[in-house]
């Protein structure tokens, strides 16, 4: 587990976080808001072991972090209390993960059979509500941090505010989110929010070629995930960068006459869905749908032709921004030749209102046969 000191590219949460502290003006509710993978969950479990060390160390930055001055206070874990080793090794009782998947182990049979596409009412009852009730095993107090909280449903929402307004004495509650703006307004008015920015682009490369990603890969995934380390680890793991690859290059080749990718890609998406429900059911038991794993997948090759168009009108207007795509820059340059601006605009336009009716129940099929023909020529969509 990482200390405060050790987390990099958040500074501006960070110092916010330990002003607040030094202060003694910690909240006790918190969300955490930003794309996967850039130091949301880290940080709250960071924030989790300091709330509940028994010899919190409170001494002056004295140069240790860059983000304070050398006199403001840094506000650090012992390492060596019970409280800490416990929470080193996963097993501390005072600290809770929500998820929604957390419904497989619900006491009650109806709600570990249901599809676990919410975080419902009964789970955030007996994982959050229940437990924040009691109290702590160790005295210090109490954290939970809470997964994907956009998906908590109404009436978990509604029964999550009252705790959230008023909290039993020393529990914490940090919500991690992507989607901030899908809470209840209620919800979101009563934590401290702190937004999580995408990480710089030489860091993520370097951390995704430790995870030994190779180089031209890792710029790739740095860039496409607008620098997201735990998204460009995930994609790269299923797989992905070979299958964009293989997009990109069908994409030129439209150029050269070919055609019928529209069949290819459809069983790229399914080969992509079938992984997914199998990974989905393999890491956390949850029975992810096949339709929605399908339009996941679709969603997300949608955006990599998207962006390979994004890249072309760069190209093409020599705008002065790295291209996405740099490790296929001859296969860009082909569909910048080939497409006019005003026609690049139009895919990028299409491809967006694809991914729509992929939510409306359209035959995928048909969807990708139709996305074949506006990457071609940008011919309006026909359905
Ligand atoms: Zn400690």
């Amino acid at each position: 587990m990482l200390n405060f000191i050790d987390i990099v590219g958040q500074d501006a949460v960070l110092s916010r976080l330990q002003r607040n502290l030094a202060a003694e003006r910690l909240h006790h509710g918190f969300l955490f808001s930003g794309m996967r993978g850039i130091g949301r969950r880290t940080t709250a479990e960071a924030l989790a072991k300091l709330l509940l060390c028994e010899n919190r160390q409170i001494a002056p930055n004295a140069g240790r972090v860059s983000y304070l001055t050398d006199d403001e206070l840094l506000e650090l874990p012992c390492d060596e209390c019970e409280s800490c080793t416990l929470m080193e090794a996963g097993t501390h009782t005072d600290y809770h993960y929500v998820y929604k998947e957390l419904a497989q182990y619900h006491d009650d049979a109806d709600v570990r059979q249901r599809k676990m596409q919410m975080l419902s009412l009964p789970v955030v009852k007996q994982f959050l509500l229940d437990p924040a009730d009691r109290a702590p095993s160790r005295g210090v107090g109490k954290v939970f941090v809470i997964r994907e909280a956009e998906l908590m449903s109404l009436d978990a929402q509604n029964a999550f505010l009252k705790t959230l307004e008023e909290p039993p004495p020393g529990v914490t509650m940090i919500l991690l989110t992507q989607k901030a703006e899908n809470l209840l307004p209620t919800t979101r008015s009563r934590c401290s929010a702190f937004r999580f920015a995408p990480l710089p682009e030489p860091f993520v490369i370097s951390k995704l070629l430790d995870g030994e990603i190779p180089g031209r890969e890792a710029t790739f995934w740095a860039r496409y995930t607008g620098g997201s380390i735990g998204l460009g680890l995930e994609m790269s793991a299923a797989g992905m960068y070979e299958i964009k690859c293989g997009m990109i290059e069908d994409l030129a080749a439209l150029g050269a006459g070919r055609s019928g990718f529209g069949d290819a890609w459809a069983k790229t998406t399914d080969v992509l869905a079938e992984a997914e429900v199998s990974r989905a059911k393999k890491e956390s038991g949850a029975n992810l749908s096949k339709a929605v794993a399908s339009r996941r997948a679709a969603s997300g090759m949608l955006l990599l032709l998207a962006s390979a168009h994004l890249d072309a009108i760069t190209m093409a207007t020599g705008m002065d921004r790295p291209l996405v795509h740099d490790d296929q820059k001859a296969e860009i340059s082909s569909i910048a030749g080939r497409l006019s601006q005003t026609q690049l605009a139009e895919i990028i336009e299409q491809l967006s209102r694809y991914e729509q009716l992929l939510w409306r129940n359209v035959s995928a099929k048909i969807v990708w046969e139709n996305v074949a023909l506006t990457c071609q020529s940008a011919a309006p969509l026909i359905l």
